[in-house]
């Protein structure tokens, strides 16, 4: 039989989808797709899963959720080398990634009964004879839908808290990597063998499309802003709730104070770490004039002792490697020099290390995602020119500043979800703080107190404690008592501060 297959991209062959590692062509898995009506079957099973998993409690989700964390800890090897097959990264950062979804699960399976459990809230004196309750109930099944880039992270950031909060979830992951999505929900079956709480399923985008309209309770998309809007527009059919995590093009801003070795270092980590393949990867620096030199100098020090196939591995999916090669012919067409790499960086199936400089910003290496292991730095006279260019594009998703006194306030000024100050991509690991993005990066939160409120519904409830004062919410209210009620109103309200 003729191979008729793209090296590289997975190919459906017998109703199986063929997943292939990057930098050898080989087969690096298959699982079995779904249709459409396999897809719905699945969430229907979800919903009867969520419901015996909700009745679990806290406690109960609590103590598997950490069972699950610990085999995960234990094939620790096991799974960065699935990763590393399977995307092409080095294992050394799947083992990293790896270790930040641990920590989301770790976090949330032990955060949630206090972030989402029931509680008591204060009421208000003109409805003070009923008492407040507020706790935050599953969705019922979470649908999840994600990238090839962090095939581990990006579906258990949500996961994480959809399954604390008490949800099922149906994974959709992407096609270049099922294999790793498949080992997941195995292992999640292993510590929850009684009913499929978390389930897989597999196919192209047609899967994702079909699982938006399944009937799950909200959908948690991470991917590109162009495919956000399409899986949007399916969920508003049946008004399906979206968390949107979608692309970037974050900048890193240095400051005249920063310690220009410890910026550079940082930014040929969130530039070139997965090969550039990093929805929060740094793509464009801006350094202000007096450390400028000393920065680009630093900076093609350190990416120029990269190795291929080593440090950085082939780019995952073979159609980035034109994106890539566009952006670099253009930047360097458009009056930009490359001070590392540059016109013949694109030797498939991998990219050598590029760094861009005097790039004119409306340049698609400024303007658009690249996704490769390249980075634009441009001088800029102080942090105020830097943050309206860093700010200028559409996208909004995180950020880095190197600097002392002002850092802070820069980070506060730049237009984005995420900010880290004197280092790069800091906030992804931090399990306490929220992550997503602005304008066309998404929105909504995964990760954090806010990211466990997204999978659950607030409930509120009021309890009677006692007879109304003031009975405003009743036919059988009095003149008498309207007249108090206005009365108390402009006792409490009328007095201008
Ligand atoms: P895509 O948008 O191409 O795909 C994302 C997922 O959506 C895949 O599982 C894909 O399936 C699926 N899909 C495709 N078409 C549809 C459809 N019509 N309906 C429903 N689902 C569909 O993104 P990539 O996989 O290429 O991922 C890279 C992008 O993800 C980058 O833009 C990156 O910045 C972004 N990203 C954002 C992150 C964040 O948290 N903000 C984190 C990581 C990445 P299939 O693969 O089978 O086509």
């Amino acid at each position: 039989m003729t191979d008729t297959r793209t090296p590289g991209v997975p190919a459906i062959e017998d109703g199986a989808l063929v997943s292939t590692n990057p930098a050898t062509g080989d087969e690096a898995g298959r699982v079995p797709v779904s249709d459409e009506k396999a897809v719905i079957a699945a969430v229907d099973r979800g919903r009867e899963a969520g419901v015996w998993w909700a009745a679990l409690g806290f406690d109960g989700r609590r103590t598997r959720l950490l069972q699950w964390r610990a085999l995960m800890a234990e094939r620790i090897e096991e799974l960065a080398d699935l990763t590393h097959v399977e995307t092409g990264k080095p294992v050394a950062d799947a083992v990293v990634e790896a270790l930040a979804a641990i920590e989301h699960i770790d976090w949330a399976a032990r955060n949630a009964k206090r972030v989402l459990g029931p509680r008591k809230v204060r009421s208000r004196l003109v409805v003070a004879e009923h008492s407040a309750h507020l706790e935050y109930q599953p969705y019922g099944v979470v649908g999840i839908i994600g990238p090839w880039n962090y095939p581990i992270l990006t579906p258990l950031g949500p996961a994480s808290g959809a399954l604390a909060a008490g949800n099922a979830v149906v994974l959709k992951p992407s096609e270049y990597t099922p294999v790793v999505g498949q080992w997941l929900a195995d292992t999640f079956a292993q510590v929850v063998p009684e009913h499929p709480v978390f389930q897989v399923v597999h196919g192209l985008g047609d899967v994702g499309a079909a699982l938006c309209r399944s009937g799950i309770g909200k959908l948690a998309f991470t991917g590109s802003t162009a495919t956000a809007k399409k899986v949007m527009a399916a969920c508003a059919e049946n008004l399906v709730p979206v968390i949107i995590e979608a692309g970037g093009k974050d900048a890193m801003i240095v400051d005249a104070d920063a310690d220009v070795q410890a910026a550079a270092e940082a930014a040929v980590w969130g530039a070139m770490t997965n090969a550039g393949q990093t929805c929060i990867g740094i793509e464009r620096v801006y350094a202000v004039a007096p450390v400028y030199d000393e920065f680009v100098a630093a900076v093609v020090a350190k990416a120029g002792k990269l190795k291929l196939g080593e440090d950085i591995g082939p780019m995952t999916m073979p159609g980035q490697l034109d994106v890539v090669r566009r952006h670099i012919d253009e930047a360097l067409a458009s009056g930009g020099r490359a001070v590392l790499g540059g016109a013949d960086a694109v030797q498939a199936p991998s990219v050598a290390p590029t760094v861009l400089v005097d790039v004119p910003e409306a340049s698609a290496a400024i303007q658009e995602e690249t996704f490769g292991p390249t980075l634009t730095i441009s001088r800029v006279v102080d942090a105020d020119e830097a943050l309206a260019k860093a700010n200028a594009l559409p996208y909004g998703l995180g950020g880095a500043v190197f600097g002392k006194k002002n850092a802070v306030r820069i980070a506060r000024r730049m237009r984005s979800g995420m900010v880290s100050v004197n280092s790069a991509m800091a906030f992804v690991g931090m399990a306490t703080l929220p992550f997503g993005g602005v304008g066309d990066s998404g929105f909504g939160r995964i990760h954090g107190e806010d990211g466990l409120r997204e999978f659950g519904v607030a409930k509120s409830i009021t309890v009677r404690r006692g007879p109304s004062l003031l009975p405003a919410m009743t036919f059988e209210r009095t003149p008498a008592q309207v007249q108090r009620i206005v009365k108390t109103l402009k006792l409490l309200y009328a007095r201008r501060p």
